[in-house]
């Protein structure tokens, strides 16, 4: 049959060598995102990481923004928030993926930001609503280019940092997350058949909190670009 309007062209991310060469762009499939995956970050949302595991939600492709810049402040909130995070990008996928081979599936690594409508959020959570409110609309999700994995290159530890208007909020180190990236992939390809395009925001170190008009975000994790947003 013919298709009455066209597809909507596919949010589509930069992919680097890690000497900055372009290899290309990376069309995004779909955005699966980690909740409370830093002990800290878990404690000062009120929850016992010793008592509850991190979990999955998902933003939609088209909500990313590659490369950041200036993002309105979004509607319907007072109390947007900013939640730097590592973001990992699948080149292939397939079901029941065993840890040991998971990082076989990596396409690349980035830097990205879970902006969260905090105040809507928190009303779906009191009552035992889904999230997309607070979660998944429009321009919730800057990333930058990605770094190319290989055999050499996986991040599994360094710095995650995160300033507004060059004040320091968020501050950690990505070998505190509580699944690590292997255990991600793996956890989420018993549930969901994976592929390429699959990009995985795994989730935010301590310090979140609210950003207004006017600031300035910086943020980056070490070895990988940093990421510059501006709320308008
Ligand atoms: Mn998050």
């Amino acid at each position: 049959m013919d298709l009455l309007f066209p597809t909507a062209e596919p949010t589509v991310i930069p992919v680097l060598s890690r000497d900055g060469g372009a290899l290309g762009a990376a069309p995004i499939r779909r955005v699966y995102c980690v909740g409370r995956n830093y002990a800290a970050h878990a404690v000062e949302m009120g929850h016992d990481p010793n008592r509850e595991s991190p979990f999955f939600f998902q933003k939609n492709p088209d909500n990313v923004v590659r490369g950041g810049g200036p993002i309105p402040y979004p509607p319907q909130s007072d109390d947007v928030h900013h939640e730097v995070e590592l973001v990992v990008m699948l080149k292939s996928g397939g079901s029941d993926i065993a840890v040991g081979d998971a990082l076989d599936h990596v396409l690349g690594y980035g830097v990205g930001v879970d902006l969260t409508r905090r105040d809507l959020q928190g009303e779906a959570k009191k009552a035992g609503r889904p999230w997309e409110i607070g979660k998944a609309f429009e321009k919730s999700a800057p990333v930058t280019s990605l770094i190319a994995a290989d055999e050499d290159f996986h991040l599994s530890t360094g710095a995650i940092w995160l300033t507004v208007n060059g004040e320091t909020r968020q501050q950690g180190d990505v070998n505190q997350m509580i699944w690590k990236t292997p255990e991600i992939i793996a956890y989420l390809s018993r549930y969901f058949t994976l592929a390429p395009g699959d990009m995985i925001m795994t989730g935010t170190p301590a310090g979140v909190g609210p950003v207004q008009r006017g600031d300035r975000i910086v943020c980056g994790v070490d070895g990988l670009p940093e990421l510059h947003v501006e709320i308008v």
